[in-house]
């Protein structure tokens, strides 16, 4: 069977002298892993189109158990990643969650539209990196049923007050009348109303919102906190991020 999809590149892997296994981001079937034979001979063509980061037209072979990348023609490369380590650092954690975030064997269009426009953005920085990792960190979250309910006061109802607060554990909002103790984040209405943009907007206005750097800063502390909690585990890529971030 032959199925024609687009997909990022998130991992590569080599086999032996001459083929890579690499993990894709589809468009129709999610993530999957899939072979690519003759990967590492200097006349293939799919060697550049199937390398990491890399977005591509890609014709699959399912077999019994394992997909195969027939051919591969690259649409965009992301060359500009590679510039600076700040970028590069953003973008392989950009990819884990692409892969940590996103269903097997089922469409993951949104999931794909998110990452590549993230990456685009990072590439032509269009908006600033931490604004780029909040959206996509929580944008896949609430894709994978893991939104946090910020709609309204969890206890009155009350949509906004000047300060509310955030129950990381329960993902519940609270205004300042009804803030219990396990609710110790204070958000800002400004940092509320972000959130919410990132979980309800359209996806061709999702990034389309401005915060100042203090505001921004407190937003990726957020939104990573919470990401770090619903994952229930470490990525190395965004402690190697967080490091290279530390050396300013
Ligand atoms: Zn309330």
């Amino acid at each position: 069977m032959h199925l024609k999809t687009r997909g990022l590149i998130l991992k590569e892997q080599n086999i032996g002298e001459r083929d890579k296994l690499v993990t894709v981001l589809t468009e129709a079937r999610g993530t999957l892993r899939a072979f690519v034979h003759g990967a590492k001979s200097v006349k293939s063509k799919k060697a550049a189109a199937t390398s990491k980061f890399c977005y591509a037209e890609l014709t699959l072979a399912k077999t019994k158990d394992s997909y195969i990348i027939d051919e591969a023609r690259p649409i965009e490369m992301f060359f500009k990643l590679r510039d600076s380590l700040d970028r590069l650092a953003l973008a392989e954690y950009l990819l884990e969650l692409g892969f940590a975030f996103s269903p097997e064997e089922e469409n993951a269009k949104e999931n794909l539209r998110i990452i590549l426009n993230s990456l685009y953005f990072l590439c032509n920085d269009t908006y600033p990196p931490k604004q780029l990792k909040s959206v996509t960190e929580l944008r896949l979250l609430s894709l994978s049923g893991y939104a946090p309910n910020l709609v309204a006061c969890d206890r009155c109802g009350c949509f906004e007050s000047t300060t509310m607060y955030f129950d990381m554990e329960h993902g519940l909002l609270y205004c300042d009348n009804c803030a219990p103790a396990s609710a110790p984040f204070a958000l800002p209405l400004g940092l509320v109303s972000a959130m919410r943009h990132i979980i309800f907007s359209e996806i061709k206005s999702l990034y389309n919102f401005k915060l100042d750097s203090a505001l921004l800063d407190e937003l990726s502390y957020i939104t990573e906190t919470y990401l770090l909690r619903k994952a229930e585990r470490r990525f190395k890529t965004l402690e190697f991020y967080n490091s290279v971030q530390a050396l300013g």
